[in-house]
């Protein structure tokens, strides 16, 4: 609130005060969560960043004529360099779709195709997992408006999600449908745990995770259901998360 007083004369010298007032909770709100921001990604950085800083000093140190502990050590030291590689690669995408978040994509991108090599790209990752994916697209063409490399990586990450965390449901099934005027609708479902009610609301905020060490040990960063949440909203499409616990979970996309 702002308080002035008035130059304004009236009649038996009493004052006048100008009085206003602006609500700022949506501006403090975000400032919060800017900081917020700010302080899990430095807590996601350092953390990889202590592990090789120990490293570094032990093979400066103790494990200095160790050649065994030199490729084991190397080996962690990689895999922790990797993962502060992920996090800022992830961060970049993150701040490169906010820049750009107002402008509607205009490219018109075949769906089908587009799914189809999304999915041979991931044949491996699924076979590691040992997990099968079908996909059932119609056999006519499927067009919206749309950026191919962010949608490709919404795919991406939603069908990744659902052979990592799904693993056990052993299946991922793939679908289109849509088009001619009706809307058009990508469905990935998994067979696996589930995710619990309380959680769904949460899950395409930055860096939430229903279990921070096994997302960690599937190599995620906490960041890809954000991502995929900004780049639908900028091709104007929703993302509806449907989940039971011991069944399986399906994310549709509907644009
Ligand atoms: P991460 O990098 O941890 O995979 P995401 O943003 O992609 O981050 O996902 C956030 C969290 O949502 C995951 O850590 C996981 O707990 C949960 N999640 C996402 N997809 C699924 C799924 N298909 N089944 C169960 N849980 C999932």
């Amino acid at each position: 609130m702002r308080v002035a007083p008035a130059d304004i004369a009236i009649n038996g010298g009493e004052r006048l005060y100008i009085l206003s007032y602006r609500d700022i909770s949506q501006a403090r709100r975000i400032d919060r969560m800017r900081s917020d921001f700010v302080a899990n990604a430095s807590h996601e950085l350092r953390t990889p960043l202590a592990s090789l800083r120990g490293f570094i000093e032990t093979l400066q140190g103790p494990a200095r004529n160790d050649v065994k502990a030199h490729e084991k050590f190397l080996g962690i030291m990689h895999e922790q360099a990797t993962r502060m590689s992920r996090l800022v690669d992830d961060l970049l995408s993150l701040s490169r779709l906010e820049l750009k978040s107002h402008i509607a994509p205009d490219a018109k991108i075949d769906l089908a195709p587009l799914l189809g090599h999304v999915i041979d790209s991931l044949t491996p990752l699924a076979r590691d997992v040992d997990v099968s994916i079908a996909l059932d697209i119609p056999d006519a063409p499927v067009f919206v408006h749309g950026d191919r490399d962010e949608l490709t990586e919404v795919f991406e990450n939603l069908i990744e999600n659902a052979c990592k965390y799904g693993q056990e449901g052993k299946k991922v099934e793939v679908g289109l449908s849509g088009g001619d005027g009706k809307p058009v609708e990508v469905t990935v479902r998994d067979f696996g745990p589930g995710i619990p009610a309380e959680h769904v609301p949460r899950i395409t905020e930055r860096f939430y995770r229903v279990n921070v060490e096994a997302s960690r040990s599937k190599k995620g960063t906490g960041l890809g259901l954000a991502i995929v949440k900004h780049i639908l909203t900028r091709h104007r499409a929703r993302m509806i998360v449907q989940s039971e616990v011991g069944k399986g979970t399906l994310f549709t996309v509907r644009f």
